[in-house]
């Protein structure tokens, strides 16, 4: 995202674009990985160290609730940020907690019924099990065919 699309998407979702958002919302967009809020804070404020641990915090609340970065919450371990704006799934592994991106597709949305008053934002999945890493070896040596999906 460059900086006219940020400021963009910043005001558009009603937020003002502080250069301490903007340096967040520049980092996220281009980061490919899944960085907890501390590993954030550390890069943020190598780039451009204005902006203490608090601001940064408040202000990655601040664009998950505008849902402008998706938070990946990780069970046992510290939140995952993501602001990628390519629509995708993702996948966490359960053993070394690594979360990664899969292809978007379309979810079916549950039944209106069932939503009763709620309004949905958004539907996607969370895949858990073993990433390629932690995934026993031997089993894909055995088995020939183990396509990657
Ligand atoms: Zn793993
Ligand atoms: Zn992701």
């Amino acid at each position: 995202m460059d900086a006219v699309a940020i400021k963009r998407s910043l005001e558009g979702s009603g937020l003002r674009c502080t250069p301490q958002r903007h340096a967040l919302m520049a980092f996220l967009s281009e980061c490919k990985g899944h960085p907890t809020a501390a590993e954030i804070f550390e890069a943020v404020n190598r780039m451009d160290p204005r902006s203490s641990r608090a601001t940064t915090y408040n202000n990655l609340r601040d664009l998950v609730q505008a849902g402008l970065v998706r938070e990946v919450a990780v069970e046992g371990r510290a939140a995952r940020f993501d602001a990628k704006g390519i629509r995708h799934h993702h996948f966490i592994c359960d053993r070394c907690g690594k979360v990664e991106d899969l292809q978007w597709y379309d979810v079916p949305k549950p039944h209106s019924g069932s939503l009763g008053r709620r309004i949905l934002r958004e539907c996607e999945l969370i895949f858990r099990g073993l990433c390629s890493k932690c995934a026993p070896r031997q089993d894909s040596r055995r088995s020939g065919s183990v396509r990657e999906s």
